[in-house]
């Protein structure tokens, strides 16, 4: 797996070629968004690792024309600042996911390896499954052991988002930024009105409950160990 790191900042750059190769990754730098763009737009790399702040071209920049040029790729961008603003435009400009800065090494990786998965698995997939949950992405159905859900478009795009990222844990916050394409404000119920809506349809009737609150921080959508 080849990676391409865009990082201005010598330390943290050279710390994160460092600790990917030592991880069995072959991994690249570039130190500005001009050499980081042609670099990747020339080799083909598994996934790019995009800083925003950049001098000359910024990282926003550079995930625009990559994702014009090399849809498929994936891209992981790193912002210095955990704001909505932020994410909603890198998730809007194509970016696979993001990371706020100062991150540890061990979530850098979770993450890859994440993204990884997801984009061998998306290459095909035209249905996505948990369980005896399965969505058809093509006709935008879903059904529980073989019984058709009924879903509004929002509450498909909501199990879209938890069945590709099962097992992990999406705090509100993002849930309304990727699905709502809102500001998440925490006087507002609304997203949690409309997982439990989601969840009736989909676990009630069910042994096996497949959505799950993670009391302060989130849901999480996974098939329970037995
Ligand atoms: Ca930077």
């Amino acid at each position: 797996m080849k990676i391409l790191i865009v990082e201005d900042e010598a330390h943290t750059g050279e710390y994160l070629k460092q600790g990917l190769r030592e991880a069995g990754y072959y991994a690249e730098l570039a130190r500005n968004g001009v050499d980081g763009l042609h670099e990747a737009t020339e080799v083909e790399y598994d996934l790019v690792i995009l800083d925003v702040m950049l001098p000359g071209i910024d990282g926003w920049s550079v995930l625009n024309s990559l994702k014009r040029k090399k849809r498929q790729l994936p891209v992981l961008f790193l912002t210095a600042r955990d704001s909505v603003e932020d994410r909603v435009k890198g998730l809007e400009l194509g970016a696979d996911d993001y990371l706020v800065k100062p991150f540890s090494f061990s979530e850098l990786l979770a993450r890859i390896k994440t993204i990884l998965r997801r984009g061998n698995q998306i290459q095909e997939a035209t249905s996505l499954q948990v369980a005896d949950l399965t969505l058809d992405l093509v006709r935008r159905r879903a059904t529980r052991a073989g019984r058709r859900v009924d879903l509004t478009a929002k509450e498909f795009g909501l199990l879209e988002l938890f069945i590709r990222r099962r097992g992990e844990v999406l705090p509100r916050t993002l849930i309304a930024s990727l699905v709502w394409d809102i500001n998440f404000d925490s006087d507002s119920n609304v997203i949690d009105v409309a997982i439990r809506r989601l969840r009736a349809k989909i676990d009630d009737g069910f042994d096996v409950k497949l959505l799950q609150t993670v009391r302060g921080m989130g849901y999480v959508l996974d098939e329970p160990e037995q």
